[in-house]
């Protein structure tokens, strides 16, 4: 009989909506344990116990204002886009692996990320969930049958906190019709089209919409236009511990990679997304 190792997880972001999600999950699971609870300096939470702050009962741990993660352990970092570069070196001081689940990534965080995944193992993935895996897998494929002459557009839908947009879901999936197609999704994504920014669609144009309000968790929709019919691909969340359940399953997962930059589709053995 095989025994498989408890993975003790850090939670960066502890207080967070996702953050809350995570140590619950942990909790209730027997195959994780929560190791620390970080949240940034100051702060209601700081001092109090993560299980209580999750809904849950006394853990014995703390939410603490530093990340010092021990061997043998994994990062989990749902936080804010300022706080990722300091957490993906303190991962690379400890040696120990990092699953990166916060969006709207500046461009030296992601070349970080790059040289990062020379020494540890990282999972990064702006939507864990399995669903949207595979929806991006579907786009492309539908995309690079279809070709160029079916109107590609994306419409995604968060809550009216999100501070990006589009969301780094809706880009992933914009960029895997525009592989499909040969095209570069710089060159052809169109996300305003009111105002002084008004003319008709471009063919190859991808057009990415946003819309913000209420407590929407995340809708993505993708649209295949053309004469006398449309195709159209949803995906969406009803609740966040999709996404929870699918970063501590990459936490699991990556315990026991070799150094690397991977994503939630070599988690799930679907390889890469392109
Ligand atoms: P939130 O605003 O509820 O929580 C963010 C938390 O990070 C807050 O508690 C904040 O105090 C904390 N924080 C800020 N600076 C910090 C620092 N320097 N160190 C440690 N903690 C710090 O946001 P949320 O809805 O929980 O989302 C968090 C992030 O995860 C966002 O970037 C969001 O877009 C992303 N997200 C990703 C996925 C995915 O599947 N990849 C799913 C949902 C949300």
């Amino acid at each position: 009989m095989t025994t498989e190792r408890l993975v003790p997880i850090s939670i960066v972001g502890a207080r967070g909506r996702m953050g809350k999600t995570l140590i619950r999950e942990i909790v209730l699971s027997d195959s994780m344990i929560l190791e620390a609870a970080v949240d940034r300096e100051g702060g209601a939470g700081l001092g109090q116990d993560a299980g209580r702050l999750a809904g849950l009962h006394d853990i014995g741990v703390t939410v603490v204002d530093e990340l010092r993660p021990r061997r043998n352990s994994v990062v989990v970092d749902f936080s804010l886009a300022h706080a990722t570069d300091a957490n993906i070196r303190r991962c690379v001081e400890a040696g120990v692996p990092l699953v990166l689940g916060t969006t709207g990534l500046q461009k030296s965080t992601r070349e970080l990320l790059r040289t990062a995944s020379r020494e540890i193992a990282i999972v990064s993935a702006a939507n864990f969930s399995v669903g949207v895996t595979l929806l991006t897998r579907i786009a492309g494929l539908v995309a690079g049958s279809l070709g160029e002459s079916w109107d590609a557009e994306l419409l995604e839908i968060h809550h009216s906190h999100k501070r990006d947009a589009p969301s780094g879901t809706a880009l992933r999936i914009a960029k895997a019709v525009a592989k499909a197609t040969g095209r570069d999704l710089e060159g052809v994504m169109r996300t305003d089209r009111a105002g002084e920014h008004a003319r008709p669609r471009e063919r190859g144009e991808i057009g990415v919409a946003a819309v913000r309000g209420g407590d929407s968790i995340g809708e993505h929709t993708l649209m295949f236009l053309a004469e006398g019919e449309r195709l159209e691909l949803t995906h969406r969340a009803f609740d966040r511990a999709i996404f929870a359940r699918g970063a501590l399953r990459a936490a699991r997962w990556v315990a026991s990679r070799a150094p690397g930059l991977y994503t939630m589709a070599d988690v799930i053995g679907l390889g890469d997304l392109g």
